[in-house]
């Protein structure tokens, strides 16, 4: 039995390289007439991914700074304020996440979402996929006062909906934060990879898919 199904956010709900392709555009209108000019779009769309592929951090703003043609460089810190200003804004959906979430609800299978991150990026990425009516219940670390792995942030989202670890699925991209996090709540956990190999040597590697529409298989059709 499946009362509900609980999704990470990033990387999970959200295409990581579609959003970070969308954000390439709005820095290229912003920085251009700063920039010195770039023969290819792509190359400006390639640098960006490469600086911000696996997610911000302060250090890939100074790489960013440090790789493109600048004429006139902005700070480090101008870089990394447009990001975190513009890149929730442009957040881009897996292509099947709203038919995925669609036949879960035609299916009475309830949906929460538990992230880790600041409270006005996240919902501002959530507002952007269009996708928050799906979710009875939305938990986001910065709110709450506590992140994933830790077991009370999953323990809140099921008192919010009402169901039971045992009857809940959580499906997430970070093994320890989401899976491991998960199974020690009594949930079971699916994985969502990008065909990577499973990294934690000290647990079996759960069922594992890699486009969201396959977490179907995991939930009867309604009867
Ligand atoms: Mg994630």
């Amino acid at each position: 039995m499946v009362d509900a199904i609980l999704f990470d956010l990033d990387n999970t709900l959200t295409d990581r390289v579609a959003s970070v392709r969308a954000y390439a555009q709005r820095f290229a209108s912003h920085f251009d007439p700063r920039l010195a000019p770039i023969d290819e779009s792509s190359v400006l769309c390639d640098t960006i991914m490469r600086a911000y592929g696996e997610g911000y951090n302060a250090q890939r703003a100074d790489d960013l700074n440090r790789s493109l043609p600048w004429l006139d460089q902005p700070s480090s810190a101008e870089i990394a304020t447009h990001w975190l200003d513009v890149f929730p804004g442009v957040t881009a959906a897996r292509a099947d996440a709203k038919s995925t979430l669609t036949v879960l609800r035609d299916r009475g299978v309830q949906m929460g979402l538990v992230t880790n991150g600041g409270a006005e990026v996240q919902r501002t990425k959530i507002a952007c996929m269009k996708l928050g009516g799906y979710f009875g219940s939305v938990i986001i670390s910065a709110e709450v006062g506590v992140s994933k792995p830790d077991p009370a942030i999953f323990r809140l989202a099921l008192a919010e909906l009402g169901v039971e670890a045992v009857n809940t699925i959580f499906v997430g991209d970070h093994p320890e934060n989401d899976v491991v996090g998960a199974q020690r709540v009594g949930m079971r956990a699916v994985w969502i990879s990008s065909s990577q190999r499973w990294p934690v040597d000290t647990v079996p590697k759960p069922p594992t898919i890699t486009e969201l529409i396959q977490v179907l298989a995991h939930v009867p059709a309604a009867t």
